[in-house]
């Protein structure tokens, strides 16, 4: 580790277009400072290492590490960080929504003492109202469900001081959801803001359902309350069965002539019974999928290349 280096880790995926972009904008403000550029290439099937493989050749500042399959934006995050000898890492999109412009001003911070500066959006203009308003309710969601708020409108785009680094570094987890450990860790944040840009080339990478994934992994990430609902679900709907239970017999002794009529009290009940216990299921069965993921103890990824990275 040294004392001055600024690590900048950008995950890239299938962005063949935006590499030369990106670190065309990002060079002269890193040039300011003792720096290195760790691109993590998460199995792009596109021109995306080789793009990057030309700049390294020529700067050793920058450097590759190149996955053998893609393992996810998170992991891939995960992986810059352990390669960064920095005294700081700061992290950011490949798609240049994140202005490389405000990193000084994060350094700035950092150096000011905190120990986690955000990129916050100031808005979410060039997003779709769709992905406003379920970031919107995914974050009053999973802040009331956990005691670990993290912070709204704010995505990887970080600094981290060395320490979290290594804080984050040392955990085991699978499925890091690193931006709610590094909220959770509690070191000091602070914010600088920007208006998020368009992407420069490509689509998101994102889709609707990748995004449920990783709210969900999310959520079961950092509370188990949705097991304390599931658990209250039950006993919910224990209790109707129980009064319908009560209905069913008493009703049947004081007029068993015409007690034969109650279908709709019987499809309601095994509709919502059914419902409780498929959803309860769903419930234990996503952090059994999370217990299962983590007592596999496989590695995170494998690294298919190193270019300009020692160990
Ligand atoms: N990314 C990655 N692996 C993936 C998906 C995305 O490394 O499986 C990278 C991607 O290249 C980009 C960043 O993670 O640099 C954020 O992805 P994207 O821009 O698609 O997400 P959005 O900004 O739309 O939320
Ligand atoms: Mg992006």
């Amino acid at each position: 580790m040294s004392q001055d280096l600024i690590s900048v880790v950008i995950p890239v995926f299938n962005e063949q277009d935006n590499i030369s972009p990106l670190i065309n904008r990002l060079l002269p403000i890193l040039n300011h400072y003792d720096f290195e550029l760790i691109l993590v290439d998460d199995g792009s099937k596109d021109n995306t290492a080789s793009e990057i493989r030309k700049h390294a050749e020529v700067n050793k500042n920058i450097k590759l590490l190149s996955f053998n399959r893609n393992f996810g934006h998170q992991i891939a995050l995960t992986a810059g960080h352990r390669s960064a000898k920095g005294a700081c890492v700061i992290s950011m999109d490949a798609d240049l929504q994140d202005p490389p412009e405000v990193i000084p001003e994060m350094i700035a911070k950092w150096k000011n003492g905190a120990k986690v500066v955000y990129a916050k959006r100031k808005k979410r203009d060039v997003d779709s109202i769709f992905k406003k308003k379920t970031a919107e309710m995914f974050y009053r969601f999973i802040n009331s469900l956990s005691d670990t708020v993290i912070p709204e409108n704010v995505g990887d785009f970080r600094l981290i001081d060395r320490e979290v680094v290594d804080y984050l570094n040392n955990l085991p987890e699978h499925s890091p959801f690193l931006r709610g450990l590094v909220a959770w860790s509690g070191y000091k944040e602070d914010f600088v803001y920007f208006d998020r840009q368009e992407r420069h080339s490509g689509k998101t990478h994102y889709s609707v359902s990748k995004m449920f994934n990783f709210a969900l992994d999310g959520i079961t990430s950092f509370s188990i309350k949705p097991l304390r609902v599931a658990t209250y679900m039950g006993f919910g709907a224990a209790s109707f069965g129980f009064l319908g239970i009560l209905y069913a017999i008493i009703g049947k002794f004081i007029s068993p002539a015409t007690f034969i009529i109650g279908w709709t009290g019987l499809f309601v009940g095994i509709m919502f019974i059914g419902g409780v216990q498929l959803i309860t299921i769903g419930i234990i069965g996503e952090y059994i999928s999370k217990i299962y993921i983590e007592v596999l103890r496989r590695p995170h990824y494998i690294v298919k290349e190193k270019v300009n990275i020692e160990s």
